[in-house]
């Protein structure tokens, strides 16, 4: 199956194609991903991202990106930068600049002293907890605030005052005039703007007054011609005040907002309040630990594009929430590695063999394909000699039954050279084996003799002629199904503490001294594995990051 045929009609695609069928819809489908720039993307997002880019390319629109920031104190210009990034590398290009609703500030403040002159809209001196009581809960009606009536003039006056600076944080806030005994808690009065002194890393200094969610995204969708808000189910209970802020400002035109489940995976967090506090209390490297479920740890894990973008097809768009299993995730980039990633050879614990009956000096080049699949991508050289190295788990002196692999008296390919034999073990002082004596039989290189068929084949390294290799052996960053689900209990409770081994004195095959850092190899029989840019520029040698396994073995035992 192509990965255009994978994709699966969303229902939002529906709506649409519905609406342009009778008429409805006209003109150019025009969506956005607005992140709040408080942290880095993770997957949840991306599924955000493949569906606002994936609609636009869909119906031949565009999709903006916007940065949704009016919380300056939570927000940054290393997560502005980072979520560009983020969007570029999964593949993503947005309409014209980046845009950013504080550049709206100017239009919003309008927009508010037009609601105030319509009488829709008042400044309150309730504190916060009087508000809280005022507010009256699901079940019983809220009461209005004794300040809902002021005058509009007064409130003018207010709301000028309180850009101006004359007033504290908190003393004051703008609230829409709605309805206190709504069924709706978000349409009693909602907050429009609140005083905050905080410098912006848009904006600077130049307010101190800063608009709600609620009131600055729709109007950001308004004056960006956004056909479509698309948004997480937890916003279905703010649409009523979504339209009623569209329907009493003058803004040109009337987004839609359509809501779909968030992404939940088993095994991992998505909250980026969650993420902050891995990362701000040290359990993880940073956001872009290969064990976050950012874009960023992902990216420096080896997980690649296509398979993020694949994964989100597969679990496709719906209203029903619901937990996907990260085992697909896993799947997804195992399917576009298995069909794309160069073939290598790593030893993770070595263990020396010597061919007694091979020439002391003599070594020979031996030629591999890169791929066995696809002869295109060519073919590499290793290095055949007296001295190898062979992986410690890879020979049994008491083997089990039906052992494919090296045993004394037994014999093993060596992927892409010579079959091998066992003749004598070699111990240390302690009496811990540090060499394996073996003899190859010269006539096997590439064919079996006949009559004569090796038990298995295992891969291996040439001692004087491999390069060493750090290996970072990734696992789940949880070791719980839904880390965040144990209402006693903290999430951090269920960090995995084998979500990292590192192994030290691996030894490659030559080529990767110099390893690819555009796509993770298969290290074959190991699994998939990238190499960390910064990991190994700091070591001075190849460091890799497991990427995935080559199957799924999570909690039946495998390695
Ligand atoms: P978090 O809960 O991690 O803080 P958020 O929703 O506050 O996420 P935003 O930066 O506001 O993060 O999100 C930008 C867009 O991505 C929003 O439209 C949001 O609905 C969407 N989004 C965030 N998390 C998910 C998710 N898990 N699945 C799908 N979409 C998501
Ligand atoms: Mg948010």
């Amino acid at each position: 199956m192509s990965a255009e045929s994978k994709k699966a009609h969303n229902f939002i695609q529906s709506l649409i194609e519905e609406a342009i069928a009778k008429g409805e819809h006209t003109g150019k489908v025009v969506t956005r991903f607005p992140p709040e720039p408080n942290g880095y993307l993770h997957i949840g997002h991306a599924k955000s991202i493949c569906l606002n880019f994936g609609i636009a390319e869909t119906f031949g629109g565009e999709c903006n990106l916007r940065f949704d920031d009016t919380n300056p104190e939570k927000e940054s210009q290393e997560y502005i930068d980072a979520i560009k990034t983020d969007v570029e590398w999964l593949g993503y290009t947005w309409a014209g600049d980046v845009r950013y609703a504080s550049d709206y500030f100017d239009q919003l403040y309008e927009f508010a002293e037009e609601l105030i002159r319509k009488g829709k809209a008042y400044v309150c001196a309730l504190t916060a907890e009087e508000m809280a009581e005022y507010r009256g809960t699901l079940k019983t009606p809220g009461r209005n605030s004794p300040y809902r009536d002021r005058p509009v003039e007064e409130n003018l006056q207010l709301f000028r005052d309180m850009r101006d600076g004359k007033y504290q944080n908190g003393e004051l806030v703008l609230r829409a005039k709605i309805d206190m005994a709504s069924p709706n808690i978000n349409l009693r009065d909602p907050i429009l703007y609140r005083i905050r002194y905080a410098e912006h890393h848009q904006t600077g200094n130049r307010w101190c007054i800063y608009p709600m969610y609620d009131f600055t995204h729709p109007i950001s969708d308004a004056l960006e011609g956004i056909t479509h808000s698309l948004c997480t189910l937890e916003f279905e209970d703010h649409r009523p005040l979504y339209d009623w802020v569209l329907e009493n400002v003058s803004v040109p035109c009337r987004p839609r907002q359509i809501e779909f489940a968030r992404l939940n995976l088993n095994y991992t967090i998505t909250s980026k309040r969650k993420l902050k506090r891995l990362v701000d209390e040290g359990h993880v490297e940073g956001w872009d630990d290969p064990r976050m479920p950012t874009i960023s740890g992902m990216r420096r894990r080896g997980y690649t594009p296509e398979s993020i973008r694949n994964f989100c097809d597969m679990i496709g768009v719906n209203k029903a929430g619901g937990t996907v299993d990260v085992g697909m995730l896993e799947h997804a980039i195992r399917e576009d590695l298995n069909a794309r990633a160069p073939r290598a050879m790593c030893v993770m614990r070595p263990l020396k063999v010597t061919l007694v009956n091979y020439p002391e000096a003599q070594t020979e080049s031996l030629t591999l394909p890169v791929h066995p699949q696809n002869p295109d991508m060519g073919e590499r050289e290793v290095t055949w000699s007296r001295e190898l190295y062979i992986d410690r788990e890879d020979f049994s002196e008491e083997p089990p039954r039906k052992w494919k692999r090296l045993a004394p008296g037994q014999a093993v390919r060596l992927r892409g050279g010579y079959v091998i034999t066992c003749r004598d073990v070699v111990r240390d002082p302690q009496g811990e084996i540090v060499e394996l004596t073996c003899e190859y039989d010269p006539a096997t290189l590439g064919v079996n003799p006949e009559g004569y068929k090796p038990n298995g084949v295992i891969h291996w390294v040439s001692a004087v002629d491999s390069a060493e290799a750090d290996i970072y052996v990734y696992d789940r960053l949880f070791n719980h199904e839904a880390p965040d689900s144990d209402k006693e209990g903290d999430f951090l409770d269920h960090l995995n503490p084998e979500s990292l081994v590192v192994i030290r004195g691996a030894r490659a095959e030559k080529g990767l001294a110099d390893p690819r850092t555009d796509i993770p190899y298969q290290f074959e029989r190991e699994g998939y594995f990238f190499c960390d840019r910064d990991k190994t520029e700091a070591a001075g040698r190849p460091v890799f990051n497991r990427t995935v396994t080559l199957r799924d073995s999570w909690g039946k035992g495998g390695k």
